[in-house]
């Protein structure tokens, strides 16, 4: 008995009969004698479908017509998913983002969450009313919709929970939970039970397909415990709270990200306050730099490489070239290429993660092309032809399959 936040994203509410799998699974809860709040995105690939419509007319919109456009989708949802609620005859409301209290900072397309007013919500739920939210929106000091950036329902539901103080935060998906590899990729690939919300920050940065990283971060930020489970098997999922069992693993899962870019800038002045200005123009435009490399400086010259997301690429690329240092240098953007990435608490005390990494890597012939770490993760840059295979067999040395 409690108060008990649900969220269910695309693909579990794709279709009518997705929609009326949820409301059973709501109810069902409700009718349990707790109260519910579902949280929920838009149906399917509605989203992206959205984004196509606009390219078709503008391919430079600008964010504010596109939040306006994309909060939409979650309007859908909402109303369906409250019909399908009210034909089990259970009471329900749904509710906008900005009805249910969202405001957010004013940065369209990937808006903060600044404060919940949840009076609205509060007042429903002390009726024991059923309150379905639209995930991913809100709305802004000029009373203008935002959305808070793609796969951002997750972060509307845990924030939800945490405002309500609520007893559970459950992110129900299609897949049963969080995986220690892509299950659809290494066969081998075991569902975990607990994770901390550090791992699992790592594994949603660096290219797991669970859980949006701020969601995670504002699960840690107000301590929800947050489980994420399949709407589909009635089965128990993965719960990510601060202290998680070790189960013995010294690593608790491997991705992989071929949404990477490595720009490369051969033969710059060895100078100080070369790096500054490259990183420091990245920044002001709120470019995100990941692994940085530079090499030994040889005869006054040196060679600077880092990654950013592929969508960036070209941006960075424009603004490299507006400094003056840079003129007639020769910048190059490889992207055919891959970050795979160990992430696991257990590395923190035990030694020899690395090499065995690296190990894995060197028995499958391929090339590591840099590296960068930190205390509970280690990534390596590889050719993206090779990034199934290294997934693969960097699982396979870490967690064997039991035979
Ligand atoms: N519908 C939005 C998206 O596809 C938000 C979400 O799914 O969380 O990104
Ligand atoms: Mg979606």
């Amino acid at each position: 008995m409690g108060l008990i936040v649900q969220k269910f994203g695309g693909s579990s509410v794709a279709n009518a009969e997705r929609v009326m799998n949820v409301a059973n699974i709501v109810t069902e809860t409700y009718k349990a004698g707790n109260d519910v709040i579902v949280v929920v995105s838009a149906q399917g690939d509605t989203t992206d479908d959205l984004i196509e419509k606009a390219r078709e007319i503008n391919t430079h919109a600008s964010k504010r017509e596109m939040d306006m456009l994309l909060s939409a989708g979650e309007q859908i949802s909402i109303s369906l998913l409250a019909m399908a609620i009210e034909k089990i005859g259970c009471p329900v409301v749904s509710m906008l983002g900005w009805q249910a209290g969202f405001q957010t900072n004013s940065a369209y397309s990937s808006a903060r969450i600044k404060t919940i007013k949840a009076n609205r919500v509060k007042a429903a739920v002390d009726k024991h009313q059923i309150v379905v939210v639209a995930g991913f929106q809100g709305i802004n000091k000029y009373d203008d919709i935002t959305t808070l950036g793609r796969g951002g329902s997750d972060t509307s539901a845990v924030a939800l929970a945490a405002a309500l103080h609520a007893d559970k935060c459950q992110i129900f998906t299609d897949v049963e939970g969080v995986f220690t590899a892509d299950p659809r990729k290494v066969p081998g690939a075991k569902k975990l039970t607990e994770i901390t919300y550090d791992e699992m920050l790592e594994l949603a940065t660096l290219g797991a397909q669970v859980l949006n990283n701020r969601s995670v971060e504002m699960g840690k930020k107000y301590n929800v415990e947050i489980e994420v489970l399949s709407s589909l098997k009635r089965v128990p999922g993965t719960i990510v709270k601060e202290v998680a069992n070790m189960e013995k693993m010294l690593v608790r899962g491997v991705t992989k990200d071929t949404n990477v870019a490595r720009i490369s800038i051969i033969d710059l002045p060895d100078i100080p306050g070369i790096a500054f200005r490259i990183f420091g123009k990245l920044a002001a435009k709120n470019i995100n730099v990941d692994i940085i490399l530079q090499s030994v400086g040889r005869e006054g010259s040196k060679d600077i490489a880092f990654t950013v997301s592929m969508d960036c690429a070209e941006d960075a690329i424009n603004l490299l070239n507006e400094i003056a240092e840079l003129q007639g240098k020769n910048i190059v953007c490889d992207t055919e290429i891959a970050k795979v990435s160990v992430v696991g608490a257990g590395m923190e005390t035990h030694p020899g993660a690395a090499a065995m990494m690296f190990e894995a890597l060197y028995e499958q012939n391929i090339n590591i092309q840099m590296i960068s770490t930190s205390e509970i993760k280690i990534s390596v840059l590889i050719d993206k032809a090779d990034a199934d295979k290294a997934v693969l067999a960097i699982h396979n040395k870490f967690i064997p399959t039991e035979s």
